[in-house]
């Protein structure tokens, strides 16, 4: 009998991925952490039953996620990502070699030494001797560190479980406080089409308007997220996500990517207009 990963997107619609292997289940002190080997999506895995990253659509998220900021301000040299366990994010973070540091802070140590060992793929520069790994929630870090950042990647789970603090008013205060003159914030900002993630993307979006220069949202289609229309949130203290993107940054580093290139960072930032409508009445 063939085995099947299922996801419940709402109450009302299930995605399902069909099992080569089942590789690795336990629980963690924060979560049920799982990793699948499937015939479509390469290996992924998943925290509470919710899929973080498969290894065929990974490119999408972290290359939008890292390479639409740097393009926007190259001298990005201190960057704090949170979360991000899957070690993605800092993956394209290292691509870069005007980035001198990454602090990474991942509350769960089982998801990156899993990740190293199941899905190298991702977590394969983590081992970068820019990037320091600290083991805490991300939330406390923020509030503590006497650290400035030039950009803060929030590579976070949904706003459940250990991922609640990173959605709260006082998270993202201590993000911009500890952010530098012309600091960068993107995170991970669900997606717009269903009911419960839409609410999450709203209320997101209100406290960082609330709080930063500018914010809005950006989009990409990630087929394994819930709809696959997925968004990022870009908040500054000033610095437009069009107005100032350069044109030559990943020529300059020859960075080739699959995904991102200019015309997709800018059509991003173009969004439909019940999405609009939403982030209005945010
Ligand atoms: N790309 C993914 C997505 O949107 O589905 C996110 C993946 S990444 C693996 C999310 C990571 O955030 C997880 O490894 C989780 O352990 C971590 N995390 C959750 N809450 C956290 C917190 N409060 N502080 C630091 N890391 C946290």
């Amino acid at each position: 009998m063939s085995k099947w990963f299922t996801e419940d997107w709402t109450n009302n619609v299930k995605f399902s991925i069909k099992i080569k292997e089942h590789l690795y289940s336990s629980r963690s002190k924060y979560q049920k952490i799982d990793f699948y080997d499937s015939y479509e999506f390469g290996r992924f895995f998943t925290l509470d039953d919710y899929l973080m990253v498969t290894e065929k659509d990974e490119f999408i998220y972290h290359e939008m996620m890292i390479h639409v900021p740097l393009s926007v301000n190259p001298l990005i040299k201190n960057v704090l990502v949170i979360g991000g366990g899957d070690g993605g994010s800092v993956r394209e973070l290292t691509r870069y070699p005007s980035v001198e540091k990454i602090d990474m802070v991942e509350i769960d140590e089982e998801v990156v030494k899993m990740c190293q060992k199941l899905l190298p793929l991702t977590a394969n520069k983590l081992t970068d001797k820019r990037v320091n790994l600290y083991f805490e929630d991300g939330s406390k870090f923020v509030k503590g560190t006497e650290e400035k950042y030039d950009l803060i990647v929030v590579d976070s789970t949904d706003p459940i479980g250990p991922g609640e603090g990173l959605f709260t008013t006082e998270f993202y205060q201590n993000c911009y406080n500890i952010l530098t003159e012309n600091g960068i914030l993107v995170n991970q900002h669900e997606s717009p089409y269903f009911d419960d993630t839409k609410y999450e993307m709203k209320r997101a979006h209100k406290k960082l308007k609330n709080i930063f220069e500018f914010a809005t949202v950006y989009q990409a289609f990630i087929p394994s997220y819930a709809s696959g229309h997925w968004l990022f949130g870009f908040a500054s203290k000033g610095l437009h996500p069009i107005k100032d993107v350069k044109e030559d940054v990943q020529t300059k580093f020859k960075i080739k990517t699959k995904y991102y290139n200019l015309e997709v960072h800018k059509a991003a930032f173009a969004l439909p207009n019940y999405v609009k409508q939403e982030l209005e009445n945010a």
